[in-house]
């Protein structure tokens, strides 16, 4: 049993915060919560004192690609270092990411499933994983590797990443059975251009129709997969939601359409605004990714406040990888930025988040059953949220009731070797 004791609690269910809680793990889930003072524990109980720190449950980027190191071609192809470089800087990744207390990850493509399964063997060190591998788009979508001029990438598709090219009406469903068969656990499609996308495919221009969306739909919830969909304005944008997919991963250009937030709300679709990577692609060296970027800017953050307002789920992602691995938890600083208070916010990247991966059963919230994903940060994160970005303040993290990480024991032992060398060398 571990007890951790005397924090401030943050639940993760929107709720405010409670002072001198008792947080009580048994094996992997927690056990019960308490704020009874003086309770006593079993002798053989570790009990952790957390006092004055602020206990959180695990956070959740419902967006990231974590095997991506670079938007230049050299390094999205992985053209420019051995494959067990890149692997093993991509389990650097994953361990930094847990360290920072993010105790769960969806992958939105990039990531092969061999990761997953090396974690969860405890091979590598870790968040939970959910992977979607690739990016499911039609001829001249995101996905697609072909030039105006008709050139091929000349790099060959890994298999463990399917190709997500889609030809035809006919051709959506095998697709799909092939990133299925190949360990995703979630669809990723594309149904407009981005930010970062060629010239000619940009934020609002479409890719698929709406026959093609809903066969895609259809073969992936057929299969229990759920649909996150890169969206952010025009046609393309109204078909994803129209088709009915789980969430909208960006969707910059909500505002141009309130009919369809309203839509959202009413099927449960999620909203994942990334509004991290925008920071980044406002600095782009090339001209047409740093024009999207400014234009979408506005429309963006009046798309959280619409959305929210009509009562579509927020959930935190960062769309990270592209433009390296910063911390996660700066989506959270953008959210409140754009519009959430500090508390929605770090809702939106723990209980919202574990319900738009599906995984709210297990995850998301501090509360009884639940697995003990927790992390456990120095001061009040709802009075400064950029504190959760700061390694420094990071004392704590576990996953499944094992300690992921403690800087508290670390910091410890790290002042009696000090107080160690100081007394040898008297
Ligand atoms: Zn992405």
């Amino acid at each position: 049993m571990k007890v951790l004791k005397g924090g401030r609690l943050i639940d993760g269910t929107g709720a405010g915060p409670v002072s001198g809680v008792a947080v009580v793990i048994r094996d992997k889930r927690i056990e019960a919560i308490t704020t009874t003072s003086g309770a006593e524990w079993p002798d053989d109980a570790d009990i952790i004192d957390v006092s004055g720190m602020t206990i959180l449950p695990g956070l959740i980027d419902c967006h990231d690609h974590l095997a991506m190191h670079g938007y230049d071609l050299a390094r999205r192809w992985g053209i420019d270092e051995p494959q067990s470089t890149r692997t093993l800087r991509t389990a650097k990744v994953l361990r930094e990411t847990l360290a920072a207390g993010y105790t769960a990850i969806r992958d939105a493509a990039g990531l092969d499933a061999g990761f997953k399964r090396a974690i969860d063997e405890g091979l590598i060190p870790g968040p939970r994983l959910v992977v979607s591998l690739c990016i499911i788009s039609p001829i001249g979508g995101i996905g697609d590797r072909v030039s105006p001029s008709g050139f091929s990438c000349c790099v060959p598709h890994d298999p463990l990443l399917p190709d997500g090219l889609v030809n035809s009406l006919a051709d959506v469903r095998p697709v799909v059975r092939r990133v299925v068969r190949a360990g995703a656990d979630v669809i990723k499609c594309a149904t407009t251009g981005g930010a970062s996308s060629r010239p000619e495919h940009g934020p609002r221009d479409g890719a698929f129709n709406l026959d093609e969306m809903q066969a895609l739909m259809d073969e992936a919830h057929a299969l229990d997969r759920r649909v996150m969909c890169h969206a952010l304005g025009g046609r393309g944008l109204r078909i994803a939601i129209e088709a009915g997919v789980d969430s909208i991963e960006h969707g910059c250009y909500l505002d141009e359409e309130p009919e369809l937030l309203d839509l959202m709300a009413r099927r449960g679709i999620f909203f994942v605004p990334t509004f991290a990577v925008y920071d980044f692609h406002r600095k782009s060296a090339l001209p047409h990714v740093r024009e999207r970027a400014h234009h979408l800017q506005e429309h963006h953050a009046e798309s959280l406040r619409r959305a929210f307002a009509a009562g579509v789920k927020i959930a935190a992602g960062t769309d990270a990888g592209g433009h390296g691995h910063p911390s996660n938890a700066m989506e959270i600083e953008c959210l409140v930025k754009a519009g959430l208070r500090p508390l929605q916010a770090l809702q939106a990247a723990t209980g919202c988040a574990a319900e738009c991966l599906g995984l709210e059963g297990d995850l998301g919230t501090v509360e009884k059953g639940k697995l003990a994903d927790l992390v456990v940060v120095a001061g009040d994160p709802l009075s400064d949220v950029a504190a959760l970005q700061n390694p420094e303040r990071i004392a704590l993290v576990l996953k499944g009731g094992e300690i992921a990480m403690d800087r508290l024991a670390n910091n410890a032992m790290a002042q009696r070797q000090a107080a160690g060398v100081h007394n040898l060398s008297q």
